[in-house]
């Protein structure tokens, strides 16, 4: 464990947003919560990768670096194991330790920054898999309790970019631990299902993908489109897909034929980044931030963009989206 006090943010958020860290502890073993326990009681901040936060404001309570290691094979069968891995663990390096295993179920999620204690925080999902769909259970501690609990995964009520640990239990647990099921190659099902990574299967004349040529698909494909942090910060997606009424669909697809939709159960998912586009702001710069020339769904800081600006951007793109399709999109990043 290291405690330091007054650092810059920068190196701790994909944005590169500079603000004061007033006290910053670096957690190394799990085991060192229970030293800080009494400090868990007051308000304290966790950050893993930083790839899903906006930091508008110098930070005052305690910020917590999970940097906690190990990847551990916990039970096996011919079909299945179950992989234990550390809160603190780069998710991309657990991707890449699956692929290398031949270990299927998190090939599509390759690439996503960040760390695998914040992987169950939003479900973070990509090309039609979602964590919630190979997470078998997870170890979380209790801030106020000072106790570790185990959920199993129908207990995180795990949604769309959403768990119970975005929801209600907002703020509460720390995760130190991630328990996943992955299946062995011959048993396991490639999910090819998203028509980019069909593309590059096409072009490669690849009939049966194997586990690894999905994950290098994805990563090609990842790598053609989005902007990487360490050259433009920013966070991924800025909002949330809007999943709406199939009535109000209809009313908007009247006027905008081309819309790209899929269906979501009973209602239907718009592309956040298309509504965005069509509002004019692919590519646009306004000072040091805008969004991202090949995704506008993507809001950048192209040098000294702060929080603030960042924001102010989110809330102009809101504002035009509403006011030309009715619609609301929600922010996916967590605004601090
Ligand atoms: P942080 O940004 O550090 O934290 C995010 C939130 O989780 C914060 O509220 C934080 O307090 C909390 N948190 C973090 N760790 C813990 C913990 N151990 N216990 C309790 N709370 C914790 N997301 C997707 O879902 N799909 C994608 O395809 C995707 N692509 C991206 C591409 C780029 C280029 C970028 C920059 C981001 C992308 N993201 C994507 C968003 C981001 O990578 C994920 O949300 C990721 O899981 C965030 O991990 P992190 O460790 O960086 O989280
Ligand atoms: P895209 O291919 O341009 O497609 C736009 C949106 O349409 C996607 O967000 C996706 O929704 C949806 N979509 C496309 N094909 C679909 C299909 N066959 N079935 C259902 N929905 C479909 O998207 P992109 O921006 O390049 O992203 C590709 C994938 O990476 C997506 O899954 C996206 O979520 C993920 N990604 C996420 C982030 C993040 O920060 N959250 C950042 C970059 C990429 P879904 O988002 O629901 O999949």
């Amino acid at each position: 464990m290291i405690i330091e006090n007054q650092l810059s943010s920068k190196p701790y958020n994909s944005f590169s947003a500079d603000v004061d860290l007033q006290t910053v502890i670096t957690l190394n073993q799990k085991e060192e919560l229970f030293l800080i326990s009494d400090i868990l009681k007051n308000d304290v901040k966790v950050i893993g990768g930083g790839s899903n936060i906006l930091l508008t404001r110098d930070i005052n309570e305690t910020v917590l670096l999970i940097d906690t290691k190990g990847i551990e094979v916990i039970k096996e069968s011919d079909a299945y194991v179950l992989v234990s891995i550390a809160a603190g663990e780069v998710w991309h390096d657990v991707v890449v330790w699956a692929v290398e295993n031949n270990f299927g179920g998190i090939e599509n999620l390759s690439l996503i920054p960040g760390k695998t204690g914040a992987a169950p925080i939003q479900n973070i999902g990509a090309y039609g898999v979602e964590i919630k769909d190979v997470l078998h259970s997870l170890k979380a501690f209790h801030k106020q309790e000072g106790v570790e609990y185990i959920f199993q995964n129908k207990e995180c009520a795990f949604g769309y970019r959403d768990s119970h640990f975005k929801g209600q239990w907002k703020g509460q647990f720390i995760i130190t631990e991630v328990v996943l099921k992955l299946t062995k190659e011959g048993h396991h099902k490639i999910n090819s299902s998203y028509g980019a990574i069909q593309s590059v299967l096409e072009r490669k004349a690849i009939d049966q993908p194997s586990i690894k040529d999905i994950s290098d698909a994805v990563i090609e494909i990842r790598q053609s489109k989005l902007p990487d942090p360490k050259v433009i910060g920013n966070a991924g997606s800025f909002f949330k897909n809007p999943i709406i009424e199939k009535e109000q669909f209809e009313k908007i697809l009247d006027q905008h034929p081309h819309m790209p939709s899929y269906p979501a159960g009973e209602k239907v998912k718009l592309a956040a980044g298309w509504l965005i586009d069509q509002c004019g702001w692919k590519g646009k710069r306004v000072g040091d931030t805008g969004t991202h020339k090949h995704q506008a769904l993507v809001i950048v800081n192209h040098g000294n963009a702060t929080g603030d600006d960042i924001l102010s951007v989110s809330k102009q793109i809101q504002l035009d989206v509403k006011s030309k399709f009715d619609i609301d999109l929600q922010p996916e990043v967590n605004i601090w």
